[in-house]
């Protein structure tokens, strides 16, 4: 069996590792493709495409795009075999990236006034790229502030938390729309996270998705038990949607997570044959 990692980060946003070390410990892990899907940037598939070229690995361009969608659920949409040249796509990106710079100056006058005294500057050395809450749960740890990054995400920045702020998104369907516009196919990331509170509600979201133009669901995610992994699989079939997988690494931003591993599973080849199929389709 070949297995693939179709979901992960590099510091082109809130990975640890550069995009030509993603790709390089992908080739040491024995995988024989990924796609690289940074948050709302595709600062990094330049990169990571030409290491995955040199080493003779399969790459996907990919992008993750955080969509509108209520508290505490989160939507995020992955883009797959976007056309990293496409000038909709360019403008997008920069706006979110612009309206997450907004976000971050919100932030830390937020911590500042509860007494936590952290800089734009020590967050923004740590990011190589797009800056997410992670590069700030890394700052109060090391300054002291929370024993460890969950802390920092409990008491100050997730939703819920002393400092969240809402960040620059867009709709799922402009989201879904911009991905199939750029030429790419269009994925639900971790259906888990949007906390639909039963099967009915999240086939309720999923079909609005359908509607829009989604082609396929991450069935397998470090987030998913088994159980949603067998009724997502089942999903996708019965509405003959993409299934697609990923570890979600992040480096030592989530230790926890093992690339090229999906919790305790590996991500089939075939995964990634489906996708390229959908695309050649056009
Ligand atoms: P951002 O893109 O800046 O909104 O940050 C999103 C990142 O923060 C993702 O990698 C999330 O997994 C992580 N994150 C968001 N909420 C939490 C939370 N409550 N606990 C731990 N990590 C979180
Ligand atoms: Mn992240
Ligand atoms: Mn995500
Ligand atoms: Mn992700």
């Amino acid at each position: 069996m070949s297995y693939v990692d179709l979901h992960c980060h590099s510091t082109a946003s809130d990975g640890t590792l550069a995009p030509a070390d993603v790709v390089r410990l992908a080739n040491d892990a024995g995988l024989v493709g990924l796609s690289l899907t940074d948050h709302d940037t595709i600062g990094g598939i330049a990169e990571a495409a030409a290491e995955a070229k040199k080493l003779g690995v399969r790459f996907l361009a990919g992008i993750e795009i955080s969509a509108e969608y209520p508290r505490p659920g989160t939507m995020h949409l992955l883009g797959y075999g976007v056309d990293t040249t496409n000038p909709a796509l360019g403008d997008l990106t920069r706006r979110l990236i612009a309206g997450r710079g907004d976000r971050n100056v919100r932030i830390i006058e937020r911590l500042n006034q509860l007494g936590v005294a952290i800089t734009l500057a020590e967050v923004e050395a740590l990011a190589g790229g797009t800056i997410g809450r992670p590069h700030f749960a890394e700052v109060l740890v090391r300054k002291g502030y929370v024993s460890s990054r969950q802390r920092a995400f409990d008491e100050y920045l997730g939703q819920g938390g002393k400092a969240y702020e809402d960040k620059e998104t867009i709709t799922p369907k402009r989201a879904i729309e911009m991905i199939k516009a750029a030429g790419g196919v269009a994925v639900l990331a971790h259906p888990i996270q949007l906390r639909a509170d039963n099967d009915s509600r999240l086939e309720t979201e999923l079909k609005n998705l359908v509607d829009f133009g989604l082609d396929g669901i991450e069935v397998l995610h470090s987030d998913h038990n088994d159980r949603t992994i067998e009724y997502l699989a089942a999903l996708a079939a019965r509405w003959n949607l993409l299934s697609t997988g990923g570890s979600d690494f992040h480096g030592g931003n989530k230790p926890h997570i093992r690339f090229g591993f999906a919790a305790t599973r590996r991500i089939p080849v075939e995964f990634m044959d489906k996708i390229e199929a959908r695309l050649a389709l056009g």
